[in-house]
């Protein structure tokens, strides 16, 4: 165990796969480092499972789905519930494993979370108003009654950029719904997840309930978990790239899918924003986890008549931020994930500045080596550059002047990207105007931030299908069976 992480209670560090209610070492004893990206320090060694071992585990949930579907809504609430609570009684250190392995700020690795726990919260409620239907029947002799039922095994595959509340988002619902399920999470943040899975196991959740598979070779154990007839649903958040792999893999078992994809957020700020909400907005929006969220403001267009007071506002601003170790006080961006990320930030503003770009603040790496990046602010963005089409992942503010409202919507919507898109005026009807022509999922108007269990978030085009948390998020893991009783 790495030095610097120092927990409250060490056995939340597990290395090892979560399957069957047990916490097992690879079967060859192979293990896979995790490193500190703010380092390059190595917390633990993780077990190098495989797709026998994703096997095993659907074997498991498969066995523990009958007896799991048959509790009561209550009783399954009542253990959320109860993992729930442990989340929260042991959140520092939640915290503490989640900046140590993939390097966000403490703070916001503690709003991790909570925003983690508010969907296993949200979801123990949900689970008590799941309701089938009493249709009118069109024949006298005849009933027509719908029922809602649990879909049975589901796979899920999350990303490293929210080790915590990806995995909550998408087990709660299952869960609650009288599923069980199969994890695979990011090979840079197994710690998180193998922390839930041991709270889970404290919890009293049934073996097999909850299986966390931990290893390197994603697309074998994907393409198992996919293969399998058995697992009803694949869930998966992650890039676009993956999500077709997936769906693809899910067609000869025809499985219900969701996907929570790539993002290309837009950010418009009209000439009738408020600046000080705009400014504020647009640093949430793409600053959080140093630009490294699928609802990051990626394209910023700003029109003329407020351009340069924004330009100036923002710029001094992100060059206040301050960069360094999650850990240390008053940092407020961390390292970039790992090498991958963090060259292809410097090939946008490479890109960027050959095509007439200009870097207002930052545009470097930053002194303190590493993958740490300079928070920046790029002008005179355009349409050719790599950074309109593609998602940067880092802490560029890329910033493109129009004048008139349907070119900056035309522009917004010229991407094959819908997941959330932001803009800032004061005009009510444009708010309205706005928010019907722009072909996201999330429409997001005058702030930055609005992620919670209450919202259904999701995408449109290739940023995905289905929506997690809210009250549509248990749907998306039950089947609707019509019952016809006739002869009555
Ligand atoms: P990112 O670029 O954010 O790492 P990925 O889509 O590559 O996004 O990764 C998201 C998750 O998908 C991770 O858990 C990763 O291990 C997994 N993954 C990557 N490739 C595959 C694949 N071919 N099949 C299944 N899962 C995969």
């Amino acid at each position: 165990m790495s030095a610097s992480l120092i927990l409250n209670d060490p056995t939340l560090l597990q290395t090892n796969a979560f399957i069957d209610g047990v916490f097992t070492a690879a079967p060859n004893g192979k293990t896979f480092a995790v490193r500190n990206p703010a380092n390059g320090e190595i917390i633990a060694e993780v077990a190098d499972c495989g797709a026998d071992d994703i096997a095993r585990a659907i074997d498991a949930a498969d066995t523990a789905r009958h007896s799991w579907a048959a509790t009561t809504a209550k009783e399954r609430s009542a253990i959320l519930r109860k993992w729930n609570d442990l989340c929260l009684e042991n959140i520092d250190d939640l915290a503490a494993i989640l900046t140590a392995e993939m390097g966000k700020p403490l703070a916001e690795a503690k709003g991790e979370i909570l925003y983690g726990t508010s969907f296993i919260d949200w979801f123990a409620e949900e689970a008590r108003r799941v309701t089938g239907d009493v249709l009118e029947s069109p024949f006298p002799d005849k009933k027509f009654i719908v029922l809602k039922q649990p879909i049975g095994v589901f796979g899920a595959i999350t990303p490293w950029n929210f080790p915590n509340a990806m995995i909550t988002r998408k087990v709660s619902p299952g869960i609650a719904a009288g599923c069980t399920c199969v994890l695979k999470p990011a090979e840079q943040t197994p710690l998180s997840a193998l922390a839930l899975a041991e709270l889970a196991r404290r919890a009293g959740f049934p073996k097999g309930v909850i299986n966390i598979v931990t290893g390197m070779d994603a697309p074998a154990m994907g393409e198992t978990l996919c293969a399998d007839e058995r697992v009803r649903k694949i869930t998966f958040t992650g890039s676009t790239e993956v999500g077709r792999i997936l769906m693809r893999q899910s067609a000869d078992t025809i499985k219900k899918i969701s996907l929570e994809l790539g993002g290309n957020a837009p950010l418009i700020v009209f000439d009738d924003a408020d600046l000080t909400e705009a400014v504020e907005g647009a640093i949430a929006s793409k600053y959080r986890n140093a630009g490294q969220t699928c609802v990051c403001a990626n394209r910023m267009f700003v029109q003329s008549g407020i351009h340069d007071k924004f330009v100036a506002a923002l710029a001094e601003k992100v060059a206040e931020m301050k960069v360094g170790d999650g850990f240390e006080e008053g940092v407020v961006q961390g390292p970039i994930i790992d090498q991958q990320g963090f060259d292809k930030i410097e090939r946008h503003i490479a890109d960027a500045t050959a095509k007439g770009g200009v870097v207002v603040t930052g545009g470097k790496p930053h002194e303190k080596g590493g993958t740490f990046y300079q928070p920046t602010v790029l002008t005179g963005a355009t349409r050719d550059m790599q950074l309109f089409s593609e998602e940067t992942f880092g802490p560029v503010a890329a910033l493109f002047k129009f004048d008139k409202e349907e070119d900056a919507i035309a522009a917004a919507n010229d991407t094959i990207f819908g997941l959330a898109a932001y803009f800032f005026t004061k005009d009510v009807s444009r708010i309205f105007r706005v928010s019907e022509a722009l072909e996201y999922g999330m429409v997001v108007s005058n702030t930055g931030a609005y992620s919670s269990e209450v919202g259904p978030f999701g995408g449109v085009k290739a940023s995905g299908l289905g929506r997690e948390g809210s009250k549509y998020g248990i749907d998306e893991f039950m089947e609707i069976k019509l019952m016809v009783i006739g002869g009555v």
